[in-house]
């Protein structure tokens, strides 16, 4: 049952049995070689000189993490004034991040502003706003046109019927709030959504390209994120192949920049790419049920520790590290279809439905597969449970706890008026 994990080398010589014991159970374990491995991938994507990565730092703010996006040589991408902090914190500079903001109040913008940081409106209103905050500044927008996708409808954001962005139709309204409040617009985004495999972003890339040509003199024209990640690799799913992305990229890249009369700046913004497959999310077996048909392994791994499952029906591969003193090995001959759910008071609340999986036993220790993006960063503390511990293999192999387990005490802190 090890066989993702091994090939990857996750733990590199750690147990994932020790590590759970060590720091407790439920526990997010990030591998940093894996990560930084990612973040070169995604800055090396393509050969156009003026090409970077902002990474989508929402998919994990765990501040260690950040500082090392940073040292790949990582911009961000922000989208709330509560990430300016944490990116700030992880040691970016403000002229380092962007901040793509969706219905935010003019003091956010205003903080940011201040700042120094690009601020990326996704309305008309939000743009007037903007106007009135920061005139004559310099600022970016960020445009739907019209092409989007995902691996479910609640993560697409581009084409018909989504928030975000502003449609190509309003470019005359635009030009005329820019003139308005003497903005210059500096850099033009979008993001068609998430999970997305090379040829929809690629043509989401197209239409981005084209609708930049009705504006003069821009120093940067942001592709948004969005790269899939094989979350099925034990059934032989395929990463993303790069290089096809790539030389595609570069072609669009370098003929738009020919065309355009200006080596501007091109940007990416993975989040999801960069941090999913370094990181594992360990759990325990606390009971095991059978209700008519339905078997179930009972585990700490509720929604508040990992909500994609129940928020979005995504699948994640699960490993099942047993006690090597146990007189029942996994055997993959007597595999039996089993729900695992979790401790939170909701029917809703599973982690894996119906999987094909050796029988499950108390003790059993879970490994949730690709879980570093959107994992912790969607924790929260309901039924009071404490958000996990993270922890981080580092290259050396030895581990380091970058972030604490919730206590009571952090739970109830807010809480005034006894
Ligand atoms: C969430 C988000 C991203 C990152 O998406 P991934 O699917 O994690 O790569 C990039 N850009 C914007 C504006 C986003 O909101």
């Amino acid at each position: 049952m090890r066989q993702v994990t091994d090939a990857f080398n996750f733990y590199q010589g750690n147990n994932p049995r020790e590590l759970a014991a060590e720091y407790g159970s439920p526990l997010y374990v990030y591998n940093e070689r894996i990560f930084r491995q990612r973040c070169k991938e995604m800055i090396k994507l393509s050969t156009y000189p003026k090409f970077g990565v902002n990474y989508a730092i929402k998919a994990n703010t765990n501040l260690t993490l950040l500082k090392i996006a940073r040292e790949e040589g990582c911009t961000a991408d922000i989208s709330s004034a509560g990430e300016a902090m944490a990116a700030m914190a992880a040691g970016f500079k403000p002229s380092e991040l962007l901040f793509v903001v969706n219905n935010v109040s003019a003091e956010e913008l205003e903080y940011a502003v201040k700042l120094g940081i690009t601020v990326s409106v996704d309305s008309l209103s939000q743009l007037d706003t903007l106007g009135q905050v920061n005139t004559g500044g310099r600022i970016a927008l960020r445009f739907n046109p019209g092409i989007g996708g995902g691996h479910h409808e609640k993560v697409i954001t581009g084409g018909d019927g989504t928030k975000f962005g502003i449609m190509p139709e309003y470019i005359p309204e635009v030009k005329n709030l820019l003139a308005k409040y003497n903005l210059k617009l500096i850099g033009i985004n979008h993001h068609i959504g998430s999970q997305n495999w090379g040829d929809l972003y690629l043509e989401g890339v197209g239409a981005l390209l084209d609708l930049a040509r009705q504006f003069d003199d821009l120093e940067f024209i942001d592709l948004g994120g969005g790269f899939a990640i094989p979350y099925q690799k034990q059934s032989g799913e395929k990463p993303l192949d790069l290089q096809a992305i790539g030389s595609t990229l570069d072609k669009l890249l370098f003929d738009f920049s020919k065309s355009y009369g200006k080596e501007l700046t091109f940007l990416i913004e993975p989040g999801r790419y960069l941090t999913a497959e370094c990181g594992v999310l360990l759990g325990t077996v606390h009971s095991t049920k059978t209700c008519g048909e339905a078997r179930y392994a009972g585990t700490d791994l509720g929604f508040s520790v990992l909500k994609r499952p129940t928020l979005y029906d995504s699948h994640h591969d699960i490993e099942i590290y047993r006690d090597e003193k146990s007189d029942t090995p996994l055997d993959d001959a007597n595999k039996q279809i089993i729900n695992i759910v979790g401790n939170q008071c909701e029917s809703g609340d599973y982690i894996a439905k119906e999987r094909q999986l050796p029988p499950l036993q108390k003790g059993d220790v879970l490994g949730v597969l690709d879980a570093g993006a959107y994992g912790y960063a969607m924790a929260c503390q309901y039924n009071h449970r404490s958000r996990p511990a993270e922890i981080l293999i580092q290259q050396d192999n030895t581990t380091k706890l970058i972030r604490r387990r919730d206590t009571h005490e952090d739970i109830i802190a807010n809480m005034q008026g006894l």
